[in-house]
């Protein structure tokens, strides 16, 4: 008998007999029932884990048929009856050989679970899966089969399965977004035509539909360890565009389709940690308000005529000014004019411009939807344009070209482009309406532009309304920095590094000022850092400190590795930085294999965004006098982070340029720096253009060899006018067949490398003609060459 297979698989399984839930659960006999009052125990799994039962709304007289984790303080639902209400107190369920009935206080059923099968008991199992079973234990019914927003470990989405998000914070009917494995095996994210069940194109797809069968996706797996990906009909795995996790086995998982969108994957120290709240372990899409771009239709994140702004991966949602939420008890409803607008409102009786003020907004824009499109025109002209065509409530004025919308406007997010929004006069928001954002960004600025229809009246008239606004935003500012992200810096022990980074065992490299160590954060989230231990208090290294410390404590930017805190006891001076796993551009550029050009353009694209958010959406401008290649970070999402602060110079409020001594890296700096002139923002325009031209070529800026190869600057200028960019890419293809792109990089490069600053583009007019927003002409002047540092 021991040799027959049969009876060791036996014993296997009752050696795991004390790890499969099922067996240690208590069963819920048929008969009992549970009401909603508010204090009626739920059935609760063995564990404690999770609970089964009314779940109070907050402060409502409300409840939820629910599973919701029931041995910590966030008890948060994972699973709900699907009612398209909440259900009144007084409300029961009971479990019979049917079933599970639920019944409002009149005895009028509103939702039934429907086993295959008559129902001897039910069990809430450890793993959250609260389960119907037949006389022989086979599973009829289970939660797990219907789930609503959240999927657990153990949990397997099948083909055909959906996940919807909730309305709101607050709201759990059905909201605005699915998350959808097909019927042909794709993972997908859909915004949802709301209210109905119609799905718009994804924003997110994991591609793994296949029309062979075993090569397609078969099911959605959240493994006991905690990760989550896509199993074929093969049964290869393929994982999700998001980074590897390492699982903590004393954590709970969670991963939700959240009402903004996100699908997110949290997790929550099992063990009590005071103050503790749900932490985001990883989430696709990477930025929700660039990634709904398919869509012709529907609101996009934010809802209709607003603005989404992501921050690390979390939207917010802004009215511009004028406007106000529709609903101000949830920020993701969309916006309303506070002011009656179209053809027809005020009968031609009345001039435009004694009827509406234009209030820009810098840096926003709703990319679609556009009913008209002009130029080449400037700003005046386009205003003009908006102003006298009632039709027009907002126009997008980007370089040359002036785009006129009308009502509703979706997809709005922070995106090249001026902003130009028509108001009627004296719409100021409603006191306690939340239209106007609040921000400690200047980027949505927004400024009466036009009040009048003399132009002479117009200086008048916006320096009075630009202090209106900017008091207006401080006088509101407190109540809206609860909401803000926590920008203040950790203050470390040493002893709390030294532990972090097991006594300074890992160097991950070393810099002109110290060394850098990797490190895991012991408390909460066991966060990975980066610690950079400055020497023993040299002038120098003292300065750097409190340059790095000033500068970028307070910035927060998706293209800027945060600065998380310091130590700063005795001789000590530590800087504490988020860890980027994928090290620096220097080596992705010139390392092999040579990456690739859309991934290239990605990074430049995002370096250039941290510039300009350093130059003109800081409290003051900060310059950062060192970019190079080996100071830009990658992190695990191969975003490029603009890293090493240590040189960075900010500028007073209202100062524009600096005297300082010489900083930065030979090959990168501005020949203003040799020449006794005060420095601007362009220094680091100048140095952006040279690492440009480097991102294109895959190539170092100075190398030995042939001689007219020797300086990319120039033999880029040379091929540039010989008709040979495919030299200059070395025959990437990719970038050669994306020709007008690569042709208008290499001029903006060669912009950005002037040599009279005053030449140089600001970073914005950067960004704007890279994305192609402007046409870029060939400089005239071909003075850009190396400067002789
Ligand atoms: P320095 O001012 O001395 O040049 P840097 O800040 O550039 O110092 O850091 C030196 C090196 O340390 C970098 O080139 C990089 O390899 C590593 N490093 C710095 N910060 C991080 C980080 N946040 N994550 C991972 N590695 C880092
Ligand atoms: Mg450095």
């Amino acid at each position: 008998m021991a040799s027959s297979p049969i009876p060791n698989l036996f014993l296997l399984l009752l050696s795991l007999l004390p790890f499969l839930p099922i067996f240690s659960a208590s069963n819920v006999t048929l008969g009992s029932s549970l009401s909603a009052n508010g204090n009626n125990s739920p059935w609760i799994s063995p564990s404690v884990d999770f609970a089964f039962g009314f779940y109070q709304l907050n402060n409502t007289n409300t409840f939820l048929l629910a599973i919701w984790y029931a041995n910590i303080p966030d008890k948060t639902i994972v699973w709900h009856a699907n009612t398209t209400n909440p259900v009144q107190a007084g409300s029961n369920v009971e479990l019979t050989a049917s079933g599970l009935t639920l019944n409002d206080p009149n005895g009028q059923t509103i939702w039934t679970s429907q086993p295959n099968g008559t129902v001897s008991y039910g069990t809430m199992l450890d793993a959250g899966n609260f389960v119907l079973s037949d006389t022989k234990s086979n599973f009829v019914w289970e939660s797990f089969s219907y789930p609503t927003d959240t999927i657990l470990p153990t949990q397997i989405l099948p083909l055909g399965g959906m996940l919807y998000s909730k309305f709101s914070e607050t709201n759990y009917s059905k909201g605005r977004f699915e998350l959808h494995f097909t019927d042909g095996g794709d993972l997908e994210l859909n915004p949802v035509a709301w209210p109905s069940e119609l799905p718009y194109a994804p924003y997110y797809s994991s591609r793994t539909d296949n029309s062979n069968s075993s090569e397609s996706g078969f099911q959605l797996v959240f493994s006991q360890s905690a990760d989550i990906y896509v199993v074929k009909g093969n049964g290869g795995v393929v994982r999700l565009s998001w980074q590897n996790i390492a699982q903590n086995p004393n954590n709970y998982y969670r991963a939700t389709l959240d009402f903004d969108g996100v699908f997110r994957e949290y997790t929550y120290a099992k063990t009590s940690v005071s103050g503790q709240s749900w932490s985001i372990v990883r989430h696709i899409p990477d930025d929700i308000c660039m990634a709904l771009t398919n869509p012709q239709v529907g609101s996009g994140a934010c809802g209709f005529n607003s603005y989404c702004r992501a921050n690390g991966g979390t939207p917010s949602c802004q009215c511009p000014f004028g406007y106000s939420f529709m609903d101000p008890n949830n920020n993701f409803g969309g916006c309303k004019p506070n002011f009656p607008q179209g053809c027809g409102v005020d009968d031609g009786t009345k001039k435009p411009e004694d009827v509406y003020d234009l209030v820009e907004i810098q840096g926003v824009n709703w990319p679609f939807g556009d009913y008209e499109s002009l130029g080449p025109y400037n700003q005046t002209q386009c205003e003009q344009a908006c102003l006298n065509d009632c039709l027009c409530d907002v126009a997008i004025f980007g370089g040359t070209i002036c785009w006129k919308k009308k009502l509703p406007l979706f997809n709005g997010r922070m995106e090249a482009g001026l902003a130009i929004i028509k108001v009627r006069k004296g719409s100021v928001p409603p006191s306690g309406s939340s239209s106007f954002p609040i921000s400690n960004s200047k980027k949505d600025k927004q400024i009466l532009l036009w009040s009048s229809g003399s132009v002479n009246v117009l200086l008048l008239v916006v320096i009075p309304l630009m202090f209106f606004s900017i008091r207006w935003k401080r006088s509101r500012k407190a109540e809206h920095d609860s909401s803000v992200p926590e920008t203040n810096l950790h203050l470390f022990t040493f002893e709390e590094l030294k532990e972090a980074t097991e006594g300074f065992k890992d160097e991950l490299g070393s810099g002109s000022f110290g060394i850098v160590y990797k490190g895991v954060l012991k408390f909460g989230s066991k966060k990975q850092v980066a610690v950079k231990k400055l020497d023993k208090s040299t002038q120098e290294g003292e300065r750097e400190f409190k340059a790095e410390v000033s500068a970028i404590g307070k910035t927060h930017h998706k293209n800027l590795v945060q600065l998380l805190g310091y130590c700063q006891e005795g001789p000590h001076r530590l800087l504490v930085y988020e860890f980027m796993s994928n090290g620096s551009l220097a080596n992705f550029l010139f390392g092999l294999p040579r990456p690739d050009w859309y991934q290239r353009t990605q990074m430049a694209l995002g370096i250039a965004r941290g510039l300009v958010y350093l130059h003109e959406d800081c409290n003051a401008p900060i310059i950062h006098c060192d970019i190079k290649p080996e100071n830009i970070l990658i992190d695990q999402n191969f975003t490029a982070r603009i890293s090493d602060f240590g040189l960075a110079k900010s500028l007073l409020l209202n100062q524009t340029r600096t005297h300082t001594g010489i900083r930065g890296t030979r090959g990168y700096v501005a020949p203003e720096w040799f020449k006794n002139v005060p420095v601007t923002v362009k220094v680091d325009v100048y140095s952006f253009g040279v690492m440009l031209l480097e991102i294109i070529c895959c190539r170092k800026m100075a190398e030995f060899g042939e001689e007219e190869k020797a300086i990319l600057t120039d033999w880029a200028y040379d091929c540039y006018m010989n008709g040979r960019l495919d030299i200059l890419v070395d025959n990437d293809q990719a970038a050669i067949e994306d020709k007008v792109t690569l042709g208008r990089w290499i001029l903006t490069a060669f912009w950005c490398i002037q040599e009279d600053p005053s030449k140089r583009p600001t970073m914005k007019m950067v960004t704007q003609m890279l994305e192609g927003y402007v046409d870029v002409p060939i400089p005239t002047s071909t003075s850009f060459s190396y400067s002789s540092s």
